[in-house]
C-alpha cells in the first residue's frame, strides 16, 4: 500500500532482535531490563487483576495513577498539577507519542526533531500530514547547536519534539541547552512534546530537567513518562502524559480513538509503584550506573572508543578503531553472527536522506545481569 506505513521498513529494534534469537547471541540491541522488575510492583498487579475492576476504566486512566503521576509531579520537581485534569494514562509511550502528535499537529505544520531521534517520531509525525525539520547533534559531545536550532524555527512551527535523557546518546540536556529552547519555543508561540521516558535513570553529576519547569514552558509543555523503563516492565506499556488542560484536551481526544484505555490492574499497580520510597529511585540509577560503568570498561578493553552517557541504559561506541571496514549496520551484523553480541546502529535514528549520518556508531544496551555484561564483553574481545 502506498502510504506513510506502507512504505516503511521494521523497525531497527524488531530486526535485530530477530537476529540475535537467530544466531543465539547476547542481545545488546533492543532496550529492556533482563529481570522481572520490582516484586511488590508484580504482586500489586497480581492483587488488583484478582480483585478487579477489570472492565473499562475511566478514558483518562485510573484516579489512583493520575493522582500519583500528580504526586510524583510535584514530589521530583515540585510541579503542581491537577490530576483530573492534566494527566492521561496511556498504553506506553509510544501510544502517548502518537496520542501528542494526533492531538496537536494539523497537515501543514512543522515540527522540529533533533537527531539522532528514536525511531517512531519522523513516521508519526509524516502521518499528520505535518512536516519534519530535523536539526543534528554532533558526536561525541552531541551538544545542542543552538543557532542551527534557531533557523530550523519559522512561522509554521508547531512543535518541538524533545528527548531527553536522550536515546540512543544518554545525553542528559542541560539547564542552558534547555533555556535556548524554552526561549525559542516562546518567541514562535510553539509547544513542546517532551519525551522523558528516561526521567529517573540519569547518573551521578547530571539531573534531569523537565523544559516544563523553566518559566514560560508549563503552558507550552507536555511530557511523557513511562512505567516501562522508571520500572523496568517493558512489556506492561504503561505510560502517562503530563500537561496543561488546553494541550490535553485534544490529546485525549486522540487517545480516546486509539485505545480509549490502559488495563487497569496494571494502571493500579503502578499507582503503586509511584508512591514508592526515594531509595528504589535511587536503587535504580545507581545500579544502572554502575552497569554502565563495567560496560564502558569491557568495551574500551576491547579496542572501542566509547562515548559518554549521562543517562538513560544506552551507550554508543565508535567501532573505527577495531579496523572495521563497513558500515554501522554491516558491523552491527558482523558481530551478531560472529561474536554472537548484538546491537543497534546509530544510522536507524536517522532520515535515510539526512545530510550528515554517522556510519560508525553503534549502540549497547546495558540493563542485563553483571555477568552477561562481562560475558559480552569478552566475546567481543575475542572477535576483535
Ligand atoms: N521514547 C523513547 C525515547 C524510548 O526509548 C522508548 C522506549 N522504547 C519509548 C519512547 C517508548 O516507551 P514505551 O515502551 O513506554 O512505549
Ligand atoms: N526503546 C527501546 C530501544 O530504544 C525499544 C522499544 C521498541 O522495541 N520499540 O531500544
Amino acid at each position: 500500500v502506498n502510504s506513510v506505513f506502507g512504505n516503511l521498513g521494521t523497525t531497527i529494534f524488531t530486526v535485530m532482535s530477530a537476529l540475535a534469537v537467530e544466531h543465539g547471541a547476547i542481545n545488546l540491541g533492543q532496550g529492556f531490563p533482563d529481570d522481572e522488575g520490582p516484586d511488590d510492583v508484580r504482586a500489586a498487579a497480581a492483587k488488583a487483576l484478582i480483585d478487579g475492576p477489570n472492565q473499562y476504566p475511566p478514558m483518562p486512566g485510573v484516579p489512583a495513577l493520575r493522582q500519583a503521576v500528580a504526586v510524583a509531579n510535584k514530589r521530583f520537581y515540585g510541579l503542581d498539577i491537577d490530576w483530573q485534569k492534566e494527566v492521561l494514562v496511556t498504553s506506553g509511550a509510544t501510544e502517548a507519542l502518537g496520542d501528542c502528535l494526533m492531538g496537536l499537529l494539523n497537515p501543514g505544520d512543522e515540527a522540529i526533531i533533533l537527531e539522532p531521534a528514536y525511531d517512531s517520531y519522523k513516521p508519526m509525525i509524516e502521518a499528520m500530514g505535518a512536516k519534519v525539520v530535523s536539526v543534528a547533534l554532533e558526536p561525541p559531545f552531541w551538544s545542542l547547536p543552538i543557532e542551527k536550532l534557531a533557523s530550523a524555527f519559522s512561522d509554521k512551527t508547531k512543535l518541538i519534539l524533545l528527548n531527553t535523557p536522550m536515546n540512543p546518546t544518554g545525553k542528559v540536556f542541560t539547564l542552558v541547552e534547555l533555556q535556548a529552547i524554552a526561549d525559542l519555543v516562546v518567541r514562535h508561540d510553539a509547544y513542546a512534546v517532551c519525551d522523558e521516558v528516561y526521567e529517573h535513570l540519569v547518573f551521578s553529576g547530571h539531573r534531569h530537567i523537565p523544559l516544563m519547569t523553566l518559566p514560560g514552558m508549563r503552558e507550552r509543555c507536555v511530557r511523557i513518562g513511562s512505567a516501562g523503563k522508571t520500572f523496568s516492565l517493558t512489556g506492561w506499556k504503561i505510560g502517562y502524559i503530563t500537561g496543561p488542560e488546553h494541550l490535553m484536551t485534544p490529546i485525549m481526544k486522540a487517545h480516546q480513538f486509539v485505545t480509549f484505555t490502559t488495563p487497569p490492574a496494571l494502571q493500579t499497580a503502578i499507582a503503586f509503584g509511584l508512591g514508592k520510597e526515594d531509595s528504589y529511585f535511587e536503587a535504580l540509577a545507581s545500579s544502572l550506573e554502575a552497569k554502565r560503568d563495567l560496560m564502558a570498561a569491557g568495551l574500551r578493553e576491547v579496542g572501542f572508543d566509547v562515548l559518554p552517557t549521562d543517562g538513560t541504559y544506552f551507550i554508543t561506541v565508535d567501532f573505527r578503531p577495531l579496523g572495521f571496514n563497513g558500515t554501522d549496520e554491516e558491523f552491527c551484523r558482523d558481530i551478531t553472527v560472529k561474536a554472537k553480541v548484538a546491537a543497534i546502529p546509530l544510522s536507524a535514528f536517522y532520515a535515510p536522506d539526512a545530510p550528515q549520518v554517522p556510519r560508525h556508531l553503534v549502540r549497547f544496551c546495558f540493563c542485563k545481569q553483571d555477568a552477561i555484561i562481562t560475558e559480552a564483553g569478552a566475546r567481543l574481545k575475542d572477535y576483535a
